[in-house]
Parts: structure tokens; C-alpha cells; sequence
């Protein structure tokens, strides 16, 4: 059995944030898969089709298998944008992000810039 993942203290199994495929509208072209630097989908070899392999994989927000399938095949959990913020409040995970904002710039300190703006208008 796979090891339950988190995010942010809260139990990955508990958020219902994963891709799902219409097969109706799928055309098989593989980019999400190409597309997906998550490891969710894999090609199954019994039909020849892109499946969603590991949906507790799939990074909370991420939309972008969505966004890149040419078909408008894939969908998430209808209730996804206010999962999120509902996770957020039940579980106050401000404690944990704060721990894990601190290993996280101490680990990459070319995180930190002395600029307060790197985008040029
Ligand atoms: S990107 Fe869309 S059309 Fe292409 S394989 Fe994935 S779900 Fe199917
Ligand atoms: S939403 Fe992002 S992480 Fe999740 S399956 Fe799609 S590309 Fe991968």
C-alpha cells in the first residue's frame, strides 16, 4: 500500500484535488502526461490510453494538465476551488507553512533577492 502524502500537515488522502479524463473527449495525444512533472498519469498498456495513475500525486492548485489538453478533456472535483480554502481553515496550517518556508529558504538561499521587484514592466 502507498504511503500517504501531505501537504502541509493536512493527510493527502483527504483532499479531493486530482485530474479527471473524459474519455468521451480524449483524443489520446499524451500531453498531459508530457505536461505533468508529477508523475499522475501513465500510459496503460492493456487499452493504448493516458490514465490518471497516481491522483494522490497531483500538486494542490495545479491546474496545468487542464490547461494544456487540446480537447478540453479534463476536469477536477467540482468543489476543488473552495477545497482549498476550506483545507486551510480546518486544518490552520499557517504553523506548518511557516516551518516549511523557513527549511525551504534556508536549503535555497537563491530564493531570497535583495530586489523587491524581478518582473520588468
Ligand atoms: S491531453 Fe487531453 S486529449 Fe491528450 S491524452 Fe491527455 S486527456 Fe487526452
Ligand atoms: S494538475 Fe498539475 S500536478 Fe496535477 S496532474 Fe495535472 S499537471 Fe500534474
Amino acid at each position: 500500500m502507498a504511503k500517504d502524502k501531505n501537504w502541509h500537515g493536512v493527510p493527502r488522502s483527504e483532499v479531493s484535488w486530482y485530474p479527471i479524463i473524459d474519455y468521451s473527449k480524449c483524443t489520446n495525444c499524451g500531453l498531459c502526461l508530457l505536461s505533468c512533472g508529477s508523475g499522475v498519469f501513465a500510459f496503460a498498456t492493456k487499452d493504448g490510453t493516458y490514465r490518471v495513475y497516481s491522483p494522490q500525486s497531483c500538486s494542490i492548485g495545479c491546474t496545468t494538465c487542464q490547461r494544456v489538453c487540446p480537447e478540453d478533456a479534463i476536469s477536477f472535483p467540482s468543489n476543488a476551488k473552495s477545497l482549498v480554502k476550506n483545507l486551510i481553515i480546518k486544518y490552520k496550517i499557517y504553523p506548518a507553512v511557516k516551518n516549511e518556508l523557513q527549511e525551504r529558504l534556508s536549503k535555497y538561499p537563491d530564493h531570497i533577492v535583495n530586489s523587491s521587484s524581478t518582473v520588468e514592466k
